[in-house]
């Protein structure tokens, strides 16, 4: 038997999951931890270390098992695209003992992997960021958004949080309609007025989350028919279809392909799986089969069952 365990380091969470490899490939759960976000460029690597670590731990602690190295471990990491992030998790890799080897993929390819038949197509997250992630047969790539929530994430958690604040603010000055965010946001946030909603942000610890985790009241809102927040979603859902013709116009990879979604944002909506597909509609991109991946560390350790069995 062999030992796999697959990290999915989101924005906001990272899931590890360990299972056990039987000789004739079967896959047994062994157990599952949770903690706050390793995204190395939101929070930083020391917070990163720390919420991987805890991860691991908590998966560890729910086997019989004492910890001991994994034969291989599949991390698909949100902001760890960048040769220095390789260089930094194999040094924690090792300092850690967590595996004997150890690959640090692009977040999108557990949920190409889990989400698609043959692995190829396109990956479009939206949870704390978004990104669009492209593959064809040949493993060929193409990446469009995933610039992180300084100036990108269009239609993620982030980008949602903020357009509703900004609609709160304008609603208040009169500048657009009154909006159900109003109330929504002043109760999530147990302010009195829209005036209160700046200061109170400059005193929570991490506003980044903070305004990530406004995104569903969007959402529900949309779903209640509030106009503004249904046109906030509207966009949401323009901007996530143009990442998804972006990455395939990259790869040439034609207008019918599998698509595999993920990531907090889409998977609470079906109203913006359905306003995207239908914005994709009228680009003629029309996906032949769509699949939503719920929990992308399965895709993890599918990665990592496909790499031990063809080279070990
Ligand atoms: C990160 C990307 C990631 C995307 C989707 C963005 O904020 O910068 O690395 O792929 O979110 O999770």
């Amino acid at each position: 038997k062999q030992l796999i365990l697959g990290i999915d380091g989101g924005g906001t969470k990272t899931v590890a999951c360990l299972a056990q490899i039987s000789l004739d490939g079967e896959q047994t759960i062994l157990g599952r931890g949770n903690s706050g976000s390793s995204n190395l460029k939101a929070v930083g690597p020391e917070k990163a270390l720390q919420n991987l670590l805890q991860a691991l731990q908590q998966a560890w602690s729910a086997t019989d098992l004492a910890p001991e190295p994994v034969s291989l471990a599949v991390l698909g990491m949100s902001g760890a695209g960048r040769p220095e992030a390789q260089v930094l998790m194999q040094q924690w890799n090792m300092e850690y003992s967590i595996s004997q080897r150890f690959m640090l993929v692009h977040d999108a390819l557990p949920v190409l992997a889990a989400g698609t038949p043959q692995g190829h197509g396109v990956a479009l997250i939206a949870g704390t960021g978004s990104v669009a992630f492209a593959a064809d047969q040949d493993s060929n790539t193409a990446v469009a958004g995933g610039w992180g929530y300084w100036f990108g994430d269009e239609g993620g958690a982030y980008w949602l949080g903020q357009a509703a604040l900004r609609a709160v603010s304008q609603a208040d000055d009169g500048r657009i309609l009154p909006t159900r965010l109003t109330k929504a946001i002043l109760d999530r946030m147990a302010l009195s007025e829209p005036r209160e909603m700046l200061t109170a942000l400059s005193q929570r610890g991490d506003v980044r989350s903070e305004i990530a985790g406004l995104a569903d009241l969007v959402t529900e809102a949309a779903d209640q028919q509030d106009l503004i927040a249904l046109q906030i979603l509207d966009q949401a859902a323009e901007q996530l279809a143009g990442l998804v013709v972006a990455a395939t116009q990259k790869l040439a990879l034609g207008n019918t392909f599998s698509l595999a979604m993920a990531g907090g944002v889409l998977c609470g909506s079906q109203l913006l799986r359905d306003t995207l597909l239908k914005k994709l509609a009228l680009k003629d991109v029309l996906p032949d089969k769509i699949e939503m991946v719920t929990d992308p560390v399965q895709g993890c350790l599918k990665l990592a069952r496909r790499e031990l069995a063809t080279n070990s």
